[in-house]
């Protein structure tokens, strides 16, 4: 069953993705798209294409301003998945859509749904900024509530002169011109790299991590992370291993401190995590050629009974939208994906009683170790 998305005369069935999902309360819009749309409709000319939609998360703006040729420009292979989805129930020919890890393409305008991630919208304005010529606008929309002096003196930073609307529906439309004299702010540089520090059983090594503007715990290690990589099994040589939700791949890069020749597969639905796992492979583990990398929705691509060890630090959020069905879809396909004697590890907040889910899908499971805030829990797929 999809929402209907009325806005003066466009009218689309529009599902956030992916489809099944249970949260049918939340719709795959809000006002902050209807800003962008009745922008679009107001001062834009037919003509003015192609019109590069960036951060669009379920294909709303991709559907509604069709006749503008979008181009999307997202972080998200979920946000791929679903404008796909939405175009074609509405009858709409496919638009190009571009990763955020490849250049940003050509446009006429420029319209920008406003990300959660500070850094990845700098990251978005810098590259932005080098097609708008002098005096141009770029438009960008959000939640009131996000729109503060910090957030504002980043457009300023990046592009030039600001302001903001007046709230409408709890959202405002952002105006920054562009200013070709303004210089480009030297911080922060991205990719950002730090050291982190991996248990071997020949004691500790230390790598110098590599993470893209968008990348999860991109400016430290995640502390549930931190306490999984004290818990990891010992993988066997030739073993094929799944880091799912990889992240900047500071798991698999675990394993492979320990066992260089693992087949390891790193995938994410974030295209910058699955370059940033990919660097640092490339950079640590230069003799590492077992390695696969893979931008994917959990494990859709994967085939059944074909991985020895899969392992999760698994997402309890989408977008802003606190969620388990995340970690329940990567449970559940880990269960398909792994072979008969397979074993999911996983690491989780204690509260969360993923324990019991793991227990409902595999018949059974391990507490491998708890702290006073996590727990690391492995099932078997015993058939
Ligand atoms: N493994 C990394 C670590 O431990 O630091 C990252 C863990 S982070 C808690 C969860 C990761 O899952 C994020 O990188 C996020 O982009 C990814 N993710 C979210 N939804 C996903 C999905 N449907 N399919 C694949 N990855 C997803």
């Amino acid at each position: 069953m999809s929402s209907q998305f009325t806005l003066d005369q466009i009218q689309l069935q529009l599902d956030r993705f992916p489809p099944e999902q249970k949260t049918r309360s939340l719709q795959a819009w809000d006002a902050a798209d209807e800003l962008l749309i009745r922008y679009a409709q107001q001062h834009l000319a037919s003509a003015d294409t192609p019109v590069l939609v960036v951060n669009d998360q379920f294909g709303t703006l991709a559907c509604a301003l069709h006749h503008f040729a979008p181009v999307q420009w997202s972080d998200s292979y979920i946000s791929q998945l679903a404008t796909q989805h939405n175009l074609q129930q509405n009858g709409l020919s496919p638009v190009q859509q571009v990763a955020s890890t490849e250049a940003c393409p050509d446009f006429v305008a420029v319209l920008l749904k406003l990300p959660g991630n500070h850094s990845f919208l700098r990251y978005q304005l810098r590259q932005l900024k080098q097609h708008l010529p002098d005096g141009a606008p770029l438009i960008a929309a959000a939640k009131a509530k996000d729109i503060h002096a910090n957030l504002l003196q980043i457009f300023a930073e990046e592009i030039g002169s600001v302001s903001a609307s007046l709230t409408e529906k709890k959202c405002r439309l952002i105006t920054a011109v562009c200013d070709k004299k303004l210089p480009v702010p030297t911080r922060p540089q991205f990719p950002l790299t730090w050291p982190v520090e991996l248990p071997t059983p020949q004691g500790p090594v230390t790598l110098q991590i590599i993470n893209h503007a968008n990348v999860f715990a991109r400016e430290q290690l995640d502390v549930g992370a931190r306490f999984f990589l004290q818990h990891l099994p010992q993988v066997q040589s030739g073993q094929r291993v799944i880091d799912l939700g990889c992240g900047n791949g500071v798991i698999g890069l675990a394993v492979l401190a320990t066992e260089p020749q693992a087949h390891l597969l790193f995938c994410d639905e974030s295209f910058m995590a699955v370059q940033s796992a990919k660097d640092n492979v490339n950079a640590c583990f230069p003799t590492a050629t077992r390695c696969e990398f893979l931008a994917d929705d959990s494990l859709s691509q994967q085939a059944d009974l074909s991985a020895d060890y899969i392992l999760c630090n698994p997402p309890f959020h989408q977008q802003q939208a606190v969620t388990d069905h995340i970690a329940w879809q990567m449970f559940a396909d880990a269960r398909r994906v792994l072979k008969i004697g397979g074993r999911l590890r996983i690491v989780c907040n204690r509260h969360l009683g993923y324990g019991e889910k793991l227990t409902r899908l595999f018949g059974g499971c391990i507490h491998v170790a708890s702290n006073a805030k996590f727990s690391v829990f492995e099932a078997i797929r015993r058939k």
